[in-house]
């Protein structure tokens, strides 16, 4: 099969599409066919060889994929060959590929009204979203939410999840186009995270009140800030940070205001299955529908990679097979 491969760490060239031997499912394992496959931020982190937890060399990269199962282990009863299905991680970290190899805890099913591009924005960003907004932050129905960085890959899925448990929801995006789309995924206010105002703009929008609950996808610049625009008993679920933060802790402490941090992969199993069964009844029901903003084939990993570190985010960028 094809696959992409890193030999060394280093800028987006280091991915390089290779033919590797196929792999075969073992008790308990799934091979899937891949359509199309979810690019995270995280893979570009991995890549560049900055992260904290790195793969030995040569790896494949990536976590989230969408296709058709193709075989299944001796003992595997959960899933057949040809079933539509989204996976959230698989066994060697390696979905940049045309087959995968899984656990079944993580391959779940994708429902026929969802397509492959879709299916592959799942596996991280929605897990995420949900895992930070409902398990960490616990919002509820009625309060309010700021989305930071609501036009992404886990910010429009946190908008379309708050949005359907019945909370008032505030996105943030800087671009025009990006704080269009997320109105359409049901944001009830839009501001402009690279207006320097927009702190006082959000405040002003709960009348004084603040926010019960913060999404941040970008800690290092905004976490001090965010302090001071909750409510009190507000939570701030922190998502993603690339860098260092200075906080005054005096505003946590006049709010009550709980830091919840999170990494997906810290995720309990069982709370892990209870999140995507949630996913899937919501790509069920319609109320979760990825937005796809780039596809990319798997050939052209590398432009990929340099796409979703770029600003003006517009929903999810994925590689597609046989594009
Ligand atoms: P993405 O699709 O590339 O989206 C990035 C988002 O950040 C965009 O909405 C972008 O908005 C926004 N952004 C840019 N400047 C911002 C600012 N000053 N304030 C707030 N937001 C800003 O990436 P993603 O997949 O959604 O991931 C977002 C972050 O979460 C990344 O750092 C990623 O590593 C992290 N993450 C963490 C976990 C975890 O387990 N903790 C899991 C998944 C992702 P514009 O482009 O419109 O400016």
């Amino acid at each position: 099969m094809k696959a992409i491969r890193v030999h060394a760490f280093g800028d987006p060239e280091v991915l390089r599409l290779e033919e590797v031997p196929t792999p075969r499912p073992g008790p308990g394992e799934v091979l899937v066919r891949i359509h199309a496959i979810g690019v995270n931020p995280v893979e570009t982190y991995i890549r560049a060889g900055t992260y904290a937890r790195l793969p030995a060399l040569p790896y494949t990269p990536g976590n989230d994929c969408a296709g058709v199962v193709e075989q299944v282990g001796p003992d595997v009863n959960e899933f057949k060959p040809g079933d539509r299905v989204y996976t959230g991680g698989s066994l060697a970290g390696s979905t940049y590929a045309e087959f995968t190899l899984c656990k079944t805890a993580q391959v779940h099913p994708l429902p026929e009204n969802v397509s492959f591009a879709q299916g592959a924005a799942m596996g991280t960003p929605y897990a995420t979203a949900y895992r930070g907004l409902i398990q960490r932050a616990d919002a509820r129905p009625g309060e309010i939410v700021l989305v930071h960085g609501a036009s992404g890959g886990v910010g429009t899925a946190a908008v379309q999840l708050a949005r359907a448990r019945g909370l008032r929801v505030f996105g943030t995006a800087g671009t025009d186009e990006g704080r269009n789309l997320v109105r359409e995924q049901g944001a009830h206010e839009m501001f402009d995270h690279s207006a320097p105002d927009h702190f006082e703009q959000i405040m002003k929008a709960t009348s004084g009140r603040g926010v019960d609950v913060i999404v941040e996808l970008l800690a290092n610049v905004n976490l001090a800030k965010d302090l001071t625009i909750l409510a009190k008993g507000g939570r701030v679920a922190i998502i993603g940070s690339r860098g260092r933060a200075e906080i005054d802790p005096r505003d946590a402490m006049q709010r009550d205001v709980d830091l919840r941090g999170m990494v997906l992969p810290n995720t309990p199993p069982a709370e892990l299955a209870s999140i995507h069964a949630a996913l899937v009844a919501g790509l069920e029901n319609g109320t979760l529908r990825p937005v796809i903003g780039k596809e990319f084939p798997l050939a052209e990993a590398a432009q990929a990679h340099r796409a979703v570190m770029k600003p003006g985010a517009i929903g999810k960028i994925v590689l597609v097979i046989g594009k």
